[in-house]
């Protein structure tokens, strides 16, 4: 069985080894210096500014961007949200649940934002900008410099929902006025579910500090107010902290351009090999990340999933009213282009 999924993804064998191995105590000093490090880590791989922190969180990734959004917008507050597809409808949600007024940009499923589109628009009245780095349900990237220079001019936070985009496109939080990013372990860091991570930027920090909380688990102060001594305020994703660790220390190591780098390789190897084959990449502004594709001679998508999951190549289905035309190929974890020779192949004995 391979996995060509955007999470869970195929894991290294460093970090298999970590997860094979009887969890610690974690109210210890030891374990302190290990969610520092992680801290440390994080901030260079995300290019973020000075005085900015990390805060671990116990939660899949929509527990943090429920945290982003309650943790900077107070009640009185607007957002405006980029909905792309189903994870931009997802922030959308979020602020329908908690009760934060918002305005949605909606997109066609595929394309990306015109950043003109924002210098039409009065943005004085919103406390952020919701927007997801990747729409990972079609393969979308978006222009972060540009969307992230209209942020900073209009007085809007921020906010980008990294998830699937962190070690596979250029992000660099300074460089592209990121005032909050929010990534997760089960996708690029190729970790298990269940820990998300979100860098705050002092822009970030001293919003939410006027921001009363509406949630005892995602209260953000007491996250910061644990973090000074390496802790956190319930019990951590413990072996998934320490996944990180192992595997932080060797991305730092090798720097984020290699890793980005080694992902956009395994991209356009992909790619190179469509040529001739009945599917079209959905996406107008592909990411690294993974490539979505539509079946052009009327086969379902849903239906080539299943097919190439009999042979043990597991590619991403859609969902809604995508199922039937788009599914994904990701190029995140521990695969090869050997793998990906072996998908074309396969792909190539369905029709
Ligand atoms: C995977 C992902 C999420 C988080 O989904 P969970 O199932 O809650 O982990 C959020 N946003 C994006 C863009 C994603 O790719």
């Amino acid at each position: 069985m391979k996995l060509f999924t955007v999470g869970p993804v195929e894991m290294h064998p460093g970090t298999l080894a970590v997860a094979g191995r009887q969890l610690p105590y974690f109210r210890t000093d030891e374990f302190s210096r290990t969610v520092n490090e992680c801290d440390a880590m994080m901030r260079t791989l995300t290019g973020a500014p000075a005085g900015s922190r990390t805060v671990l969180l116990t939660a899949s990734g929509t527990g943090a961007m429920e945290m982003a959004v309650t943790s900077c917008i107070p009640r009185s507050g607007k957002a405006l949200v980029i909905d792309g597809g189903s994870f931009g409808a997802r922030f959308c949600e979020i602020c329908e649940t908690v009760g934060i007024a918002y305005d949605r940009i909606r997109l066609e499923p595929g394309k990306s934002l015109d950043p003109a589109v924002l210098d039409g628009r009065d943005l004085s009245g919103y406390r952020a900008l919701l927007l997801n780095a990747h729409e990972t349900s079609t393969g979308v990237l978006y222009d972060l410099p540009a969307i992230g220079r209209r942020c900073r001019e209009s007085g809007m936070l921020f906010i980008v929902d990294a998830i699937s985009a962190f070690l596979c496109d250029e992000i660099d939080m300074a460089a592209m006025n990121i005032d909050l990013l929010i990534t997760s372990s089960q996708k690029a860091l190729a970790l298990e579910p269940g820990l998300s991570l979100l860098v705050y930027a002092p822009a970030a920090l001293e919003a939410a500090a006027e921001v009363p909380a509406v949630s005892c688990y995602f209260n953000l102060s007491s996250y910061l107010s644990n973090a000074e001594r390496g802790q956190t305020p319930f019990t951590p994703a413990v072996g998934i902290v320490l996944q990180l660790h192992e595997r932080l220390k060797t991305l730092v190591a090798a720097g984020l351009a290699a890793q980005v780098k080694r992902t956009a390789g395994l991209a356009q190897h992909f790619r190179r090999q469509l040529a001739g084959l009945p599917f079209r990449i959905f996406s107008d502004h592909p990411s690294n990340a993974l490539t979505a594709l539509a079946p052009t001679d009327g086969t379902s998508a849903h239906d080539v999933y299943l097919r190439l999951k009999e042979e043990g190549l597991v590619v991403t289905p859609n969902g809604g009213a995508l199922a039937d035309r788009v599914f994904r190929v990701g190029h995140m974890g521990n695969i090869t282009e050997h793998d990906l020779d072996e998908l074309i192949r396969a792909m190539k004995g369905l029709s």
